[in-house]
């Protein structure tokens, strides 16, 4: 089987348990996020709170891999699995997102963005991290992207679940997207991040529960699209991590209609319609979907790209070739370049010129 070789859009680190803990002053680091397990689950606390709660057995597999917490295995792992470039959200520091205190949330976010800056990406421009803004307080937004910017950073994250009161059509975001598109870094939401939507329990619970976080992330792009934040910064880029692809033009379509059928109602007025904003610059990844090459290839929606959610149990380790075989074997040369690395150029284009020097 000839190798098919890929850059992630979606591949986690797996932070040091004691990142914040060790780092942070006396005064936060007992409300920092904390992992406690014992025989059968794992507890993520944050500030005090229950956060999330999963089987060790789960936690386990999401850690299989060699490379997880170990970034020089990390590269033997990926050159096994044929990936190239991996950015990389946190995994741990998903959980900074449920945190209510402002200071906290800015005070943990500097210290993972320094770590991933300092010690992971050092080690190799294939490794392109992801820095958290903190998303309490627009000073400190856009503060850290600027920082993390300077820093040689390439894209920053806010939570598909804005904080209460912060909706993304909240023009008290205004000056974060304006930063984003003067430092030209790319906005990315992950799916399953900040506020928790509800949680099932009972007959399908399991299924029920991932299914919902594919939801927040669409809403993210709705609100960024109507409110005219893309459109009033046409070349600030979008990107929805993990929360498969076909679902774009579905919404695209829509927006359209509403825009067009409600357009009485309709303000801000854009100056494109919904569905050509959001080709132009939206972009989302999966990791399995059959539906996701359609998108591209049927539907028209260019800015697919493909991701190994490595090292979590959702994510392809272990199996990325033969994923790979099964969606790409028979499609068109240019698509498959498109969406196993062309838009992951298109989205980090400083760096995949990095990897390429
Ligand atoms: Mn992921």
């Amino acid at each position: 089987m000839e190798k098919i070789w890929a850059d992630s859009g979606d591949s986690h680190v797996l932070e040091p348990a004691d990142l914040w803990t060790s780092n942070l002053p006396a005064r936060l680091a007992e409300r920092a996020p904390r992992t406690e397990r014992d025989e059968k689950s794992e507890t993520v606390y944050v500030d005090g709170q229950v956060v999330f709660r999963t089987l060790v057995a789960f936690a386990e597999a999401s850690s299989r891999a060699p490379g997880a917490d170990d970034v020089t295995k990390r590269l033997h792992d990926m050159d096994g699995e044929g990936v190239r470039g991996q950015v990389l959200f946190p995994s741990r520091g998903l959980w900074v997102a449920r945190m209510t205190d402002p200071d906290l949330w800015r005070e943990c976010g500097r210290i993972y963005n320094d770590w991933l800056r300092n010690d992971v990406m050092t080690v190799s421009p294939r490794l392109v991290g992801v820095a958290i803004l903190p998303a309490l307080s627009t000073e400190d937004a856009v503060a850290e992207l600027q920082r993390v910017a300077a820093n040689g950073m390439h894209a920053v994250m806010l939570p598909t679940t804005p904080p209460e009161g912060r909706d993304y059509n909240n023009p008290v975001w205004e000056p974060v997207w304006a930063a984003a598109e003067e430092a030209d870094i790319a906005l990315s939401f992950h799916v399953g991040t900040g506020a928790d939507p509800r949680m099932v329990r009972g007959p399908g619970g399991a299924v029920i529960n991932y299914a919902e976080t594919f939801f927040p992330g669409q809403r993210t792009v709705v609100h960024l699209v109507a409110s005219g934040a893309l459109d009033r910064h046409p070349n600030l880029k979008v990107f929805i991590a993990e929360g498969g692809a076909s679902w774009v033009p579905a919404l695209a379509d829509r927006m359209d209609e509403g825009y067009r059928q409600h357009g009485m109602y309709v303000q801000p007025k854009l100056s494109q319609l919904p569905s050509e904003i959001i080709y132009r610059q939206v972009f989302a990844s999966f990791q399995h979907d059959k539906s996701a090459i359609p998108a591209v290839t049927a539907m028209g929606y260019q800015n697919v790209m493909w991701g190994d959610d490595y090292p979590h149990l959702e994510g392809t380790y272990g199996h990325t070739q033969q994923t790979l075989h099964e969606l790409f074997d028979g499609v068109d040369a240019d698509v498959a370049e498109r969406i196993l690395r062309g838009n992951f150029e298109r989205l980090f284009p400083a760096a995949r010129a990095a990897m390429a020097a």
